[in-house]
């Protein structure tokens, strides 16, 4: 059984930015777990060297202790007192991304950081947030911080300070507000492993902004983002691809059945899209659907809520609205959740790995 233990949660409102950082930096330092704002969504913060304080974190969010945490830091100069070693090819990624939402996953530095933050693996993932407060309170606290997502385990990314009291008010030592975050989706994992840039998790950067900052001699691996989403990965693998320990579990996945809808013809998606809708409410189920801008209108009076996800062409708006309006789903009790499909190119990626997991891998083209 996990241990209950009920503390009280400070806010720190936007509008106090700096006597909340301080106040929130002062409690980090001395142990404390803290959410905070970032370019990708709220993380949930702890000093990476403090055991005790890293293990809260794991306790407020209820996750697995063999998903390890990311690290985050404030400046390049963090890096020599984290890891062995940063090679060429990670020097321009980090010369290209950084602050940005790109993790890199390097060799740890032997206790450097607590063995719970790298789940006894002898890598540590390090990233350099693009928020002016998270940059501010890393630097204030003095901490290298341990922040993974700051919801609990199971529930979507948390993009508003209000998401994560929803889930973590009572648990946590305090929230910062920064208003919502920016891309929306968790940045994007990477190994580099000889001429070769593994994408673990595919996020904020995309494979081609990669590839174009790898140059051309080097190798960008995708994940392909495999249907049914949370199956467990194979205990052996049967190539030499680095794995993430953390996509091995089932990621959130709304109350409601959620089904993607793919389809280059208008028409024919909307037209498919109203159909299942028809049926679905026929059974008496509450249906929602998640559609682009360009076809809110067709859905009027077809569902009992339709979301506008942004632009067909411009994913980043989409990846911006999506956990917010999953969280909304579960709300309003939506029994079937018919979502378009968006086109993978750039951040369009990312959006649908994370809209494949929450549907469960269910997908048909129209
Ligand atoms: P989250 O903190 O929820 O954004 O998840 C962090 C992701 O980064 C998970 O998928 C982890 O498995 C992955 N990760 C963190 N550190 C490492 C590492 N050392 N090696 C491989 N993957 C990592
Ligand atoms: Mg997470």
């Amino acid at each position: 059984m996990e241990r209950e233990t009920m503390t009280s949660t400070r806010y720190w409102p936007a509008a106090d930015k700096e006597a909340g950082l301080q106040e929130a930096a002062a409690a980090l330092a001395a142990g404390g777990v803290v959410a905070f704002p970032t370019e990708t969504v709220y993380g949930l913060g702890a000093d990476a060297r403090n055991t005790a304080a890293v293990r809260r974190i794991f306790e407020a969010k209820g996750r697995p202790a063999d998903n390890p945490l990311i690290v985050h830091v404030a400046s390049e100069e963090s890096l020599p007192a984290l890891t062995e070693r940063v090679n060429e090819i990670e020097r321009r990624l980090i010369a290209a991304f950084w602050p940005g939402p790109l993790t890199l996953v390097l060799p740890v530095k032997p206790g450097a950081v607590s063995p719970l933050v790298t789940a006894g693996l002898d890598t540590v993932g390090i990233r350099m947030p693009d928020h002016d407060t998270a940059l501010r309170l890393i630097a204030e606290s003095g901490c290298p911080l341990a922040a993974p997502s700051a919801n609990r385990s199971g529930r979507p990314s948390p993009t508003t300070a209000g998401h994560v009291l929803e889930d973590l008010e009572g648990r946590i030592d305090g929230v910062v507000d920064g208003g919502s975050t920016g891309v929306g989706l968790e940045s994007t994992v990477v190994r580099v492993l000889g001429n070769t840039v593994h994408i673990l998790r595919p996020g904020g950067v995309t494979p081609e902004r990669l590839q174009a900052a790898a140059g051309p001699s080097v190798r960008v691996e995708g994940t392909a983002s495999p249907a049914g989403g949370g199956a467990p990965a194979p205990a052996t693998q049967d190539d030499d691809r680095p794995r993430s320990p953390g996509v091995k579990y089932t990621h959130y996945a709304p109350r409601g059945e959620m089904l993607l809808i793919a389809g280059d013809e208008p028409e024919r998606l909307v037209e498919a899209v109203r159909l299942r809708s028809a049926e679905a409410r026929r059974q008496g189920r509450r249906v929602g659907i998640l559609s682009c801008s360009e076809h809110v209108s067709r859905y009027e009076g077809a569902a009992d809520e339709v979301f506008d996800c942004g632009p067909r062409f411009s994913p980043e708006v989409a990846a911006r609205r999506l956990y917010a309006i999953l969280r909304e789903c579960d709300r309003l009790g939506l029994a079937t959740i018919l979502a378009e499909s968006f086109p993978e190119a750039g951040i369009g990626a990312a959006l649908m790995n994370r809209m494949r997991k929450a549907a469960g891998g269910r997908e048909i083209t129209a």
